[in-house]
């Protein structure tokens, strides 16, 4: 398979780019959210859930830029795009959609599956 890495490395670069400033956007948030009064409960409640979707977001971003890290040393050491599993190859359309995917999509079912 040619894979046009360039390309996939610019397309790496511009994603870990936007999630980096996501991050940034998501930390500037919660320090700028105003302290929880006992007599707004309700608020409360949705600051806490504001506070749980940010820390998953956080998470998610933070798990993200370590596959996109993953990806861009793949690149470099040309096996981008080889399943790290099965060691077959993962199909274009994937590379697309997911261009961080370390895993061919059987593998991924197979690892979500457990
Ligand atoms: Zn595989």
């Amino acid at each position: 398979m040619s894979i046009d890495m360039p390309r996939f490395r610019a397309a790496l670069i511009e994603e870990r780019a936007r999630i980096e400033k996501a991050l940034e956007n998501l930390r500037d948030d919660v320090v700028e959210e105003p302290a929880a009064s006992d007599n707004h409960l309700a608020e409360t409640a949705t600051a806490t859930l504001d506070r749980e979707i940010d820390d998953t977001l956080e998470e998610n971003s933070t798990r993200m830029l370590a596959a996109i890290d993953a990806a861009l040393a793949r690149v470099d050491a040309g096996t981008y795009g080889t399943c790290e599993r099965c060691g077959r190859e993962i199909s274009l359309e994937r590379l697309e959609a997911y261009p961080w995917a370390s895993l061919c999509i059987d593998c991924k079912r197979e690892a979500e599956r457990g």
